[in-house]
């Protein structure tokens, strides 16, 4: 046994988070996060917080479904839950636009494999029965693609991330639910990044069964917390039918801890595995902030901004090729471009969290989760610009900030 001295106590610098996400946590969630008691995971406190979180997610998705509560884990312990009720052998089209659909798309393989498949290729499963299809990156999905793709295979689920944050493309929510109801598809979509930042009720889009999100993007909780998943009553019949792969991640089991039993809402939960208290309490407030802002102004807030950080940009000389409003993903001015990866690390080791797109093409993102404000704006333009002036862009600063100005002078006029 080799002996580790012991290190000394480790500190995490605060930064900028100006990335997809996690966005920079809202300081009241931090409090109730270290405020929390010492309390175990079936306190009548704790529950209670539990059964109050389930139902402002109901209102956050906007959804009458039962079974909507808090996955314990990060956006893809959601999504495994989402995808547990798609069992070996099963038909699927998946729809892939960039990095997390992507993943998606292999998690999706994973359940969806049979053991040969599996043999065959352990990591990369390739099941006959799955069908993913690929839209370029930088390319949003859309209905017609939908539609063609699930008049051809005929599959009993659908796939698709309603905003794919890798490219930064929101992809069509109203078509897909069209097509699954069109052609009896049960639809699963990976709302992650636009839960919390678009205004949407998902029982407006009756062609999907299930759903799931994550802790830190839009709903600006902790990561590691809770990712809120729903499901449709038809969706919990295909479970209760035919049974999934998973004790811990198993939609109806996992429901009982927020006091969800045999389709119904009863007083207090009932043991699944051991919550905490701490998570809980950093849950509640996260969503009674989001509440308290108002979907609808929270959207239009969202909106407002990222024009003002996509025209500072485009200024610059950068190219932005997203649209969605909680991020910009750009190329680089042509002087610049291949540097991007260069400017991502100068920028992280200055704390200020930009990315690089995650698969090829190389592109720079740049978020703007939890920073509502002009000067939040403002902060992340000039560090941006400062930084491409670092690598000779040869920016007037000034004129840069002066132009952010223009635009929140003249809202109107900008949008
Ligand atoms: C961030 C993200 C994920 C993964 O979430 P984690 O919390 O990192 O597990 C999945 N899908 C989409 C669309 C995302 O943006």
């Amino acid at each position: 046994m080799t002996n580790v001295a012991p290190f000394p106590p480790l500190e995490i610098p605060e930064t900028l988070a100006a990335g997809p996400g996690p966005g920079n946590t809202d300081a009241r969630v931090l409090a109730s996060f270290a405020n929390a008691g010492l309390a175990d995971h079936m306190q009548a406190d704790v529950l209670r917080g539990m059964i109050e979180c389930k139902e402002m997610l109901r209102a956050v998705w906007g959804t009458q479904n039962t079974y909507t509560y808090g996955v314990g884990g990060t956006g893809f312990s959601g999504l495994d839950c989402l995808f547990s009720a798609i069992l070996p052998g099963d038909t699927v089209v998946a729809f892939v636009n960039g990095t997390f659909s992507g993943i998606d798309g292999l998690t999706i393989r994973m359940k969806a494999a049979s053991r040969e498949d599996l043999r065959a290729n352990p990591m990369d499963p390739r099941p006959a029965n799955v069908t993913i299809v690929t839209v370029p990156h930088g390319q949003s999905v859309s209905a017609e693609v939908i539609d063609r793709a699930l008049a051809e295979a005929k599959p009993k689920w659908a796939f698709m991330a309603h905003w794919e944050t890798g490219s930064g493309r929101i992809n069509d929510l109203q078509g897909f639910s069209a097509a699954c109801a069109r052609h009896g598809v049960l639809g699963l979509v990976d709302a992650v990044s636009s839960l919390g930042i678009e205004d949407f009720s998902i029982d407006n889009y009756p062609g999907v069964a299930g759903w799931a999100s994550c802790p830190q993007k839009g709903v600006l909780c902790l990561p590691l917390t809770y990712a809120p998943v729903s499901f449709t009553d038809r969706y919990i019949d295909e479970v209760r039918a035919n049974g999934c792969h998973t004790y811990v991640h198993h939609p109806i089991l996992e429901a009982r801890h927020w006091g969800i039993v045999d389709g119904q809402d009863v007083a207090a939960g009932s043991y699944h595995r051991t919550h905490s208290g701490y998570a809980v309490a950093a849950f509640h407030e996260a969503l009674r902030i989001l509440l308290q802002h108002g979907r609808a102004e929270k959207a239009r807030d969202y909106a407002h901004h990222e024009r003002a950080l996509r025209d500072a940009v485009t200024a610059m000389g950068c190219e932005v090729t997203s649209n969605m409003t909680s991020l910009v993903v750009l190329n680089l001015p042509p002087a610049l471009a291949g540097r991007e990866k260069e400017l991502v690390q100068a920028c992280r080791a200055r704390g200020f969290g930009i990315w690089p797109t995650l698969s090829e093409p190389v592109q720079v993102r740049v978020g703007i989760l939890n920073q509502l404000s002009q000067a939040a704006i403002t902060e992340i333009v000039t560090r941006f610009a400062a930084a491409l002036n670092e690598m000779g862009a040869g920016l007037d600063l000034d004129e840069v900030t002066q132009g952010l100005e223009r635009h929140y002078r003249e809202p109107m006029a900008a949008e």
